[in-house]
């Protein structure tokens, strides 16, 4: 046995088209997706393999990532190719049902489940961090998160703000590949949005894809604009060079007037997270040679930073985690109230999880951004009553840049899923599509995560910790027909805090996939629904006995 030379960081891309490089649409998908994620319209550091969120990556390293590729080509529709922490181990024969791809990332055994220890590991070759949908190839930039982003902004104006963000001022940081999604889904809710990122590089980047309008050239500019718009009730979004940890205390010490105060900094991570006093070009080599000291003093900035957010809200201002830990790792370094201010979840999201809801998406094979455009007019005509969805749609198609591959995201939920799941498959094989689509989702969803930080914060039945609910979310989707399907330790909370699952489903057309995603689109969802069932939600009791999810402990008889 020989083995191939190996390639240095070049420039990765989907193909497009009809033609096929694999042996079938299930794989080619696959293939087509992990290029995806790599492109360097999609992937934010693509010479290092990250696609989003810190370290997050879709292969192990090059000589993986070609493996990977090689396999791909050659897997046939009765095989699954298994896939440890972004490297190919092991093809065996299975079956047409079953994923042609099986994938675990970044897992560790509990006593273990430690940054250190996963550092010590990673530079011995032997894991990545996976993230949620980087290691999992079914990432579509920053689109990915915008309707959630969209959906919690708009959650916060219903709740607080007489059902608008007009006239009020959000202040973040964070303008990464998910946290980029953050201007825009303040401005299409009618707000004013500061966004402080020390990364001259992202502030760019979301300027140049529309997510982000300005940049000010100092504090005192970002508040002139700021409050300018604030008063005239217009949407605006501003993005601001430096460190967070130095400008919130700094905004809040002039008495800003903001209304609402969140954080999408890669805080996760507390060698993604720049500590006060250390220059942004320093900030890798640093963090490289010095991990110890620079987690202390990234965990004291992360602590100063939270510190300010509950100064605000002490001040007034509506206060959340977004889902990167930052309260958790302000704790450790021995702040107190970190967790005074709610996540994201508990506050805003969990309703909608109760009946299954989630960030559904799909991309076009084709390349074709026509192809989109029809399936955008599918979801309209299947869901006519979705007054939501109908004010989703066009704004996306307006505001929305492509990244990669043209995709879609829409929250959907139990009973819905699986609607356009079989529509875009009809499309497919009438032609009206030019190839097939890839369905996915975040695995930020209703029923695949076990997170106490972050989507299982607060359970009603305290079971926020218990991470069977993933595993079983897991293996109903390979047991139903996913095309692949993983399962990841970590994500967007970091190393001991959640255990969350993935699948990917292929619609080509066939009769076997409308089968296949029947089921998947329907059990998946349905695993958002009887978890919070269990944990004793009310409004998940309801959505089962209205939409038929069985549901044994509530069976008499
Ligand atoms: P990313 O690594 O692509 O971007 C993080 C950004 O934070 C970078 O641009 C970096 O320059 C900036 N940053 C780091 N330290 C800073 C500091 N001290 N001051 C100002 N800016 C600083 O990460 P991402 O994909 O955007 O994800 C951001 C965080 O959100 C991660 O922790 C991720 O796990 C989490 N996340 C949340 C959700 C959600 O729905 N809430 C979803 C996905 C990810």
């Amino acid at each position: 046995m020989t083995t191939a030379p190996v390639a240095g960081p070049r420039p990765v891309r989907a193909a497009r088209g009809t033609e096929l490089s694999a042996l079938g649409w299930q794989q080619e998908a696959a293939l087509r997706m992990l290029e995806n994620n790599l492109d360097p319209e999609v992937a934010e550091h693509p010479d290092k393999l990250v696609v989003y969120g810190g370290t997050g990556k879709a292969a192990r390293d090059w000589a993986s990532f070609d493996a990977l590729q090689r396999t791909l080509r050659t897997l046939k529709g009765d095989e699954t190719m298994l896939v440890q922490s972004g490297r190919p181990v092991g093809v065996f024969q299975t079956h047409e049902w079953a994923p042609r791809v099986l994938l675990a990332n970044s897992n560790l055994v509990g006593d273990w489940a430690n940054w250190e220890e996963f550092r010590r590991l990673e530079h011995l070759g032997l894991t990545m961090y996976g993230q949620m949908t980087a290691g999992s190839w079914i990432y579509i930039g920053t689109q990915g998160i915008l309707q959630g982003t969209y959906e919690t902004f708009a959650a916060v104006a219903e709740q607080h703000f007489g059902g608008t963000l007009a006239g009020t001022v959000t202040l973040t940081a964070g303008l990464g590949g998910m946290g980029g999604a953050q201007p825009l889904a303040v401005t299409m809710n009618d707000g004013v949005a500061i966004c402080i990122d020390c990364d001259p590089r992202a502030i760019a980047r979301r300027i140049e894809h529309r997510y982000l309008d300005v940049q000010a050239t100092s504090l005192e500019h970002a508040l002139e604009l700021a409050v300018e718009a604030r008063d005239a009730r217009r949407g605006l979004s501003i993005g601001l060079l430096g460190n967070a940890a130095e400008l919130v205390p700094q905004l809040l010490a002039m008495d800003a007037p903001i209304d609402i105060v969140t954080d999408q900094t890669s805080a996760h991570d507390p060698l993604s997270y720049l500590p006060v006093g250390v220059d942004f070009d320093d900030m890798a080599t640093y963090a490289q040679k010095d991990p110890q000291e620079f987690t202390q003093r990234s965990r004291e900035s992360m602590a100063r930073h939270v510190e300010a957010m509950v100064g605000f809200m002490d001040k007034g201002a509506q206060v959340f985690d977004y889902g990167n830990s930052i309260r958790g790792e302000a704790q450790l370094a021995g702040y107190t109230r970190a967790f005074d201010f709610p996540g994201f979840v508990p506050a805003y999201i969990r309703p909608l999880f109760c009946e299954g809801k989630g960030p559904f998406r799909w991309a076009a094979l084709s390349g074709d951004p026509a192809d989109i455009a029809a399936t955008d007019r599918a979801i309209l005509e299947l869901f006519p009553d979705n007054a939501n969805l109908h004010r989703w749609i066009p704004m996306a198609q307006e505001r929305v840049h492509f990244q990669g591959l043209p995709a879609r995201i829409c929250w959907l939920g139990y009973g819905e899923r699986h609607l356009a799941g079989l529509r875009f498959n009809e499309m497919v094989a009438s032609g009206e599509l030019k190839a097939p689509i890839v369905i996915g989702r975040d695995h930020l969803d209703c029923g695949s995560v076990a997170s106490p930080y972050r989507e299982t914060e607060a359970m009603l039945d305290g079971s926020d910790a218990i991470a069977d609910w993933p595993l079983l979310n897991a293996m109903v989707n390979v047991a139903s027909g996913a095309s692949w399907v993983s399962i990841h330790h970590g994500g967007g909370v970091g190393m001991g805090r959640s255990i969350h699952a993935g699948q990917v489903a292929v619609a080509d057309g066939t009769d076997l996939a409308a089968q296949k995603l029947a089921r998947v689109l329907t059990n998946d969802p349905g695993m958002g629904v009887i978890r919070h069932v269990d944990a004793g939600y009310d409004r998940a009791a309801d959505v089962a006995e209205e939409r038929g999810v069985r549901v044994p402990m509530r069976e008499h008889g």
